[in-house]
């Protein structure tokens, strides 16, 4: 007999994975959407009908829509504004507060977030949160490193044709998303120059 778990999603594509190798180590995984942080809300709006499109056709795994308080976010995570540290904090410690009641109200033991597939978080800011939260709230943190996973994640949801956003979430994550490209383009026109040049 399996045992249920919450799964905090963030979206589809980072989904896969951790919800394969927790159903491969015994436990049945229901996954918890509250995502705030994802802006604009037509961005938002179709993550979630990713998920839900891949959670429901594809992994038969059921989806609890929780509280997506975006109030409480501007409040307790904007005002960190470019502070990344500080603010993913803030952020992961909402997304995962919300998880953890949503966990307690429908009887889990077990929480876990898919926030630790991508190599782009804050991974041991995150993995802190979740045992202190969910200790907080009586339940077993299931804290796994799913970031090896993030290449066959990557190709997966390609193949099966999933949304895949380009940045995080906020609208600063949106910025640093776009100034990272753009020093990179400007990298490879800098290298082709120097090559031509030699
Ligand atoms: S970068 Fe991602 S985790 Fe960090 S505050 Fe923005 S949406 Fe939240």
């Amino acid at each position: 007999m399996a045992t249920p778990l919450l799964l905090h999603a963030c979206c589809g594509p980072c989904s896969l994975e951790p919800v394969r190798l927790l159903r491969e180590e015994g436990f049945e995984p229901t996954i918890c959407w509250t995502n705030p942080n994802i802006q604009p809300v037509s961005e938002h709006d179709l993550r979630l009908r990713t998920l839900r499109a891949w959670a429901e056709d594809v992994a038969h795994v059921d989806v609890i829509v929780a509280s997506d308080d975006r109030e409480a976010w501007e409040r307790g995570v904007a005002p960190a504004a470019f502070d990344r540290e500080r603010r993913c904090k803030a952020c992961y410690a909402l997304r995962l507060s919300e998880s953890c009641r949503i966990a307690r109200e429908h009887g889990f033991g077990h929480i876990s977030t898919t926030l630790a597939v991508s190599p782009y978080q804050l991974y041991d800011t995150c993995a802190d949160l979740l045992e202190k939260l969910a200790r907080q709230n009586g339940l077993v943190p299931v804290v796994r490193d799913f970031r090896p996973y993030y290449p066959k994640a990557t190709r997966e949801s390609r193949e099966l044709g999933m949304y895949r956003q380009n940045y995080c979430g906020c609208r600063f994550s949106a910025a640093e998303a776009a100034i990272e490209r753009h020093e990179a383009r400007d990298a490879r026109k800098a290298a082709k120059r120097a090559k031509r040049s030699a």
